[in-house]
């Protein structure tokens, strides 16, 4: 062999050059230059040279818009293993770049899967793609267009088991790949060719029907067609309606592995319409409404909310004239782009580059599912998150009846219960999974058949709504604790919201407390608590929600009352005439405190909190020695007020306006440097602000500092901070506490 000429890649170098310089054609002639005398003299099993592979591949690749290193890698992506004297790391590094060696390198370290023995194995294999492609996805691309071409040779095979297992790989492995990449067509075409070697005579079966039913229908469907051509006509501009029939082995999967019967397989037939404006088609849609009759519940909107894997269309499924259902699909040019060649039509010529959402949220995908393979020991629970995370979406299981109930992934089995009928879920005590008892948050598996044990005078639990997965279950138990259990609801929702005021910190009377939670569920937009506690209740509202606004409320009822207790001026001639003559003052037994409404009972101060005139202040009943007056946030208060047996004990109280005439006695520690003069230089400060000195004592110096603990006497919160700021100015001072 001489020279070897680009006859047979001529027809690809002319496309590539008619990019005008998207594509390095240079690089590719050499990429397929190289690959032409490393495979030199080898033959694939139908006897063909074996460059007509890499060539496929590399045809796909362009077909699917790859760059430049995506094609050379697809030339030279058996070169490595098949070749390694003419091909080394080395040299593609050197002739190619590292992005050519790194997918060439990535696509070959993906090795034969042996599905069938053993489930390790795919693990492991996965395992491996999952890391070379996480490097770059282009490994991924390049592996599912040579499992193409191969599954599309693969009669070639002489050995049976090495093509069912090739098929079997390709079924369980490339076609979910290439699903959740949102490569349909590849998906489509893989699965279809991997039926065909797995089961032969269900594939030929399955055509048959549809040539049978399309053939019977073909006339219906054209005319309702070119209906819906008449009217598009008459207002959309460059549409494009297509039609299709559902892929052999979609079809396959409903009638043999769901039990489906054919006729009763709405999307056989599909027509699909391309806009070029999202707006185009909800206005198509609203026209294929008006001229034909929907059937309820197939219409789905995956514009607004995308499948997993960025597909986006409408979907409705409308009735012919004659009775024969069919399915229509809306979409935009763009969204075709991405539902035919999903994560490749996002291709933008370069692996390093940044900002290409849709790439990156496919490789943070792979990302997440390496990383919690790290952390799983056993194969079968990877297997197990590896399907998960590629058939996201939803999955079958059966009524003993051998019903199908679609459940979304992660459902448990109370999820299916309220699937079957409302009553089913609510009357719930149990569930069977092929005939065995389970926990009733079990997850089922697609094929699972589900029985649900029932009992007539049962009711769902509140727990329940931490199971289940689907909002529909979530809501219809909602529903019926809303219905059955009002009183229920109200104090498990009282309890709920207490729970969140005691977070705050504060303590509140009773009279508080409803006026705090009034003026919250007003602002929720319910008249009354009771509305409030039983929504919260039932779980119609999380508590969370009101989190925010329970706190502002209560801050306000606190807020108003210190108002009013320091709008009075402190000013009093007497005050001020005690202090000059510096004479202690005790605080008076019921010293400007009003307790419920009522003055002059008897008050003393909680020795645990010393509350002084501007404090949030709260009182207690104590038994024989009259109201004993906390700070709201005393810890003690905060507890008591929660404690059912003091119930009633405690009251709201607050500073008296008219008697601001009283001193309060603080204490105070002060840390000092254990200088001579520091006391000194301490009182000396007190007395030029004729603070009365009530008592004085100094604990021994320990490190060269010193505490000093003095009881002053303080008129109010104003008061006592410049007394503080003051004794802060003191050069000996570290720091000043209030006891
Ligand atoms: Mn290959």
């Amino acid at each position: 062999m001489g020279e070897p000429s680009f006859a047979l890649i001529s027809d690809m170098l002319d496309l590539l050059s008619s990019f005008g310089d998207r594509y390095d054609i240079e690089k590719i002639k050499k990429a397929y230059l190289l690959a032409c005398r490393a495979h030199e003299g080898q033959f694939r099993q139908s006897g063909e040279p074996y460059i007509t592979h890499p060539i496929a591949v590399a045809q796909s690749i362009v077909e699917l818009g790859l760059d430049t290193d995506s094609i050379c890698a697809a030339f030279l992506h058996d070169t490595l293993e098949d070749c390694p004297e003419a091909v080394t790391p080395a040299l593609l590094t050197e002739e190619f770049g590292e992005d050519v060696f790194l997918i060439v390198d990535g696509v070959t370290k993906i090795l034969q899967i042996e599905v069938e023995n053993r489930e390790e194995q795919q693990v492991e294999s996965i395992r491996k793609m999952m890391l070379a492609t996480s490097k770059d996805i282009r490994v991924i691309i390049v592996k599912l267009c040579d499992r193409l071409h191969n599954m599309r040779t693969l009669g070639g095979k002489k050995n049976e088991d090495k093509q069912r297992s090739i098929a079997v790989e390709t079924m369980r492995v490339y076609a979910p790949l290439a699903h959740r990449l949102g490569m349909q067509r590849l998906k489509l075409e893989l699965e279809n060719l991997s039926l065909l070697y797995l089961d032969p005579i269900g594939y030929e079966e399955v055509t048959k029907a549809v040539d049978a039913r399309f053939g019977r229908s073909r006339d219906v469907l054209v005319g309702a067609r070119k209906k819906i051509e008449e009217k598009l006509k008459e207002s959309v501009v460059g549409f494009t309606v297509t039609d299709r029939i559902k892929s052999v082995y979609s079809l396959y999967r409903k009638i043999y592995e769901l039990g489906k019967p054919f006729e009763e397989i709405f999307d056989f037939y599909a027509l699909r319409i391309i806009v070029n404006t999202v707006e185009e088609c909800y206005t198509v849609l609203g026209m294929i409404h008006e001229l034909f009759s929907s059937i309820p519940g197939r219409f789905k909107d995956y514009i607004n909310r995308p499948k997993p894997n960025m597909y986006r269309s409408l979907h409705t499924t409308v009735v012919s004239r004659d009775g024969i259902p069919f399915e229509v699909q809306i979409r935009t040019y763009e969204m075709h782009k991405t539902a035919e060649f999903g994560v490749a039509a996002h291709w933008r010529y370069k692996s390093g580059e940044k900002g290409n959402p849709y790439v990156d949220a496919q490789l943070a995908w792979i990302a997440r599912l390496i990383e919690s393979e790290e952390n799983m020991d056993d194969p079968d629970e990877y297997l197990h998150s590896f399907k998960k995370s590629i058939f996201g979406e939803e999955i079958f299981v059966f009524t003993p009846k051998g019903d199908i109930i679609t459940l979304s992934q992660g459902a448990t089995v109370i999820d299916f219960a309220y699937a079957i009928h409302t009553e089913v879920g609510n009357k719930m005590v149990g569930a069977k999974i092929n005939g065995v008892i389970v926990p009733i948050d079990r997850v089922p598996q697609t094929g699972d058949v589900i029985e649900i044990l029932t009992q007539s005078n049962h009711g769902p639990s509140r727990d329940w709504l931490n199971v289940v997965t689907t909002s529909e279950a979530r809501n219809k138990i909602r529903q019926w604790f809303k219905r059955e259990k009002k009183s229920e609801n109200i104090e498990v929702g009282k309890e709920a919201v207490a729970r969140e005021l005691r977070r705050l910190g504060r303590a509140f009377t009773p009279e508080e407390t409803e006026e705090i939670i009034l003026a919250v569920a007003r602002r929720v937009g319910m008249q009354t608590a009771e509305d409030l506690y039983n929504t919260i209740g039932y779980g119609g509202m999380p508590v969370s929600r009101i989190a925010v606004k329970l706190r502002d409320e209560s801050a306000r009822v606190l807020k108003s009352q210190q108002d009013a207790a320091l709008q009075t001026e402190q000013t009093d001639a007497a005050v001020l005439a005690d202090f000059q003559e510096n004479k202690p003052k005790r605080i008076k037994n019921n010293g400007g405190i009003v307790v419920d409404g009522a003055t002059g009972c008897l008050v003393k101060f909680a020795k645990c909190c010393t509350p002084l005139p501007g404090d949030a202040i709260i009182g207690f009943v104590t038994k024989g020695f009259g109201v004993s007056i906390h700070k709201r946030n005393c810890p003690n208060a905060v507890k008591g007020v929660e404690n059912p047996e003091q119930k009633g004990r405690w009251l709201s109280a607050f500073w008296d306006n008219q008697s601001a005439s009283s001193l309060y006695e603080v204490t105070l520690s002060v840390l000092t440097q254990d200088k001579i003069g520091a006391l000194a230089g301490i009182t000396t400060a007190l007395a030029e602000m004729k603070v009365s000195v009530l008592s004085l004592s100094t604990a021994p110096p320990k490190d060269d500092k010193a505490l000093i603990s003095i009881t002053v006497g303080c008129r109010d919160v104003a008061h006592y901070n410049t007394i503080v700021s003051r004794l802060r100015t003191v050069k000996t001072v570290i720091s000043v506490t209030r006891n």
